[in-house]
């Protein structure tokens, strides 16, 4: 009797454990895409509309590298249709998220088909971030369009619709960056930044790329490279430094009030700004991005501007001194002019 009331209790203790996730998904309307960070998630959205329904698992503001899933993220991973993900080493944590939700949705990596930066400082570490580079981003959305079509295969042509005006925003934004790029002194396309978040982005406008942390933001910062980004600073008279949205400023202030240069502004590389902000989107981000850099290096250093006003006040000074000594001269010569007549 115990025996046969235990059988049938355990089907109700297996969803108990399962928190009734399978009658969830089953009455889900619309497929849902778990994005692992807010810039895919907008990706997502841009191409899959009101077709699917999206959700980040790093929240805005928050930095995927040393990310610390939650039980709500293992639960959200159980119900997802799909999964996008940026691979190149951006998410060590998700492969044991995803074996700790037991999901079966399929993961899709963004980076797949990208040409990936490997790193000056790491041996054998690639550089993830990939989407700071608005032409490989449109390599981001043919994956996404890819895998919505596969899923949602009835509505391919409206996928393929909104991808395409997506990519056609995607080759005007890369426009208007090389335009923008272009105002600042060939000399001063330096950008100093707190984590190496814009290598690619470098590699495609030509810009010269210092920070003080690596790819990742969970090394410790090595003195050696505090110094490597002061020398940069002097040598090239860099006019300003750019903190991130993700990371502690301290230290590149500290930098910028030792080496008496400006904060150009802040920027986002691993995270999309506040909804509703110029940043709140994939697109909006990197342009925001652009603008401020283009700001921050297009201004002269404040250094400079010091030295300047200094030979001018020395030169004011000069003149001031010959004007004294002529006048006294003159002064001197009426006087004995007077005495000899
Ligand atoms: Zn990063």
């Amino acid at each position: 009797m115990s025996c046969c009331f235990l059988k049938r209790l355990l089907p109700f203790a297996a969803l108990i454990c399962l928190g009734a996730f399978p009658i969830i998904v089953n009455s889900q309307s619309k497929p849902l895409v778990v994005a692992t960070a807010s810039i895919f998630a907008d990706m997502a959205n841009a191409i899959g509309g009101d077709l699917i329904e999206v959700q980040s698992i790093v929240p805005i503001g928050g930095d995927p590298h040393i990310y610390e899933p939650t039980p709500g993220d293992v639960r959200l991973l159980l119900k997802a249709d799909l999964i996008l993900k940026n691979g190149l080493t951006f998410e060590g944590w998700l492969e044991s998220l995803i074996a700790n939700s037991g999901s079966k949705a399929p993961a899709i990596t963004l980076t797949e088909g990208i040409n990936p930066i490997t790193s000056s400082q790491y041996q054998n570490a690639t550089d993830p971030h990939a989407w700071m580079d608005p032409v490989n981003g449109k390599v981001y959305v043919q994956n996404i369009r890819k895998a919505f079509a596969a899923m949602l295969p009835e509505h391919t042509a409206a996928i393929d619709s909104a991808a395409e005006s997506y990519l056609a925003r995607l080759d005007a934004l890369d426009a208007y960056i090389r335009e923008q790029i272009r105002r600042i002194d060939s000399t001063k396309r330096i950008l100093i930044t707190s984590h190496d978040a814009f290598h690619y982005f470098g590699r495609r406008y030509g810009i010269q790329l210092e920070a003080i942390l690596g790819t990742s933001t969970d090394a410790d910062v090595r003195p050696s490279d505090i110094v490597r980004v002061q020398e940069v600073i002097r040598q090239n008279k860099v006019p300003a430094v750019f903190l991130e949205s993700t990371i502690n400023p301290k230290l590149l202030q500290q930098i910028a009030t030792d080496n008496r240069i400006r904060i150009g502004g802040k920027l986002y590389s691993d995270s999309l700004g506040e909804e509703g902000s110029p940043a709140g989107t994939y697109i909006g981000m990197i342009r925001h991005n652009t603008d401020v850099i283009v700001d921050g290096l297009t201004q002269s250093s404040p250094n400079s501007g010091m030295e300047e006003s200094g030979t001018r006040s020395n030169l004011i000074w000069l003149l001031v001194g010959i004007l004294v000594v002529l006048g006294t001269g003159a002064f001197l010569l009426s006087t004995r002019k007077k005495s000899t007549r």
